[in-house]
């Protein structure tokens, strides 16, 4: 099935921005104000997974990382966490970005990620 990216490599959002649930629905252009959902981390090969309302915790080190990535259990973040609504946290197994604002994925003012980019959606999309 033909793919279609997002623009700038996909942009991550606080949650001033609905995180959508759709996989088919993608940024066309910058100013639609889509968070990208199909973000993938070349480095660890995994989905940039991402959690509302979570600034950042401690330093977390990439061990870590891939134990928070494969957790589901809430008491293991929230000891780590600190909770500010307005933030979305995005992780994969070895960096995590937290955000109020809106950025394109490959230009976070981090010089420490530079694997993160739109992985593709499914066509058919209708871009918003
Ligand atoms: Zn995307
Ligand atoms: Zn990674």
């Amino acid at each position: 099935m033909p793919r279609v990216t997002c623009v700038q490599g996909g942009w991550v959002y606080g949650t001033q921005v609905a995180f959508p649930m759709d996989p088919r629905c993608y940024a066309d252009r910058p100013d639609v104000m889509v968070p990208c959902n199909q973000l993938f981390c070349a480095a660890c090969q995994v989905p940039v997974k991402h959690m509302d309302g979570v600034q950042n915790g401690a330093r977390w080190s990439k061990t870590s990382l891939a134990t928070l990535y494969d957790s589901t259990d809430p008491d293991l973040w929230l000891e780590e966490v600190e909770l500010v609504p307005a933030y979305r946290l995005y992780y994969c197994q070895c960096h995590w970005y937290a955000t109020p604002g809106g950025t394109p994925a490959g230009n976070l003012d981090t010089k420490d990620i530079d694997d993160w980019a739109c992985h593709g959606h499914p066509s058919g999309a209708d871009g918003a």
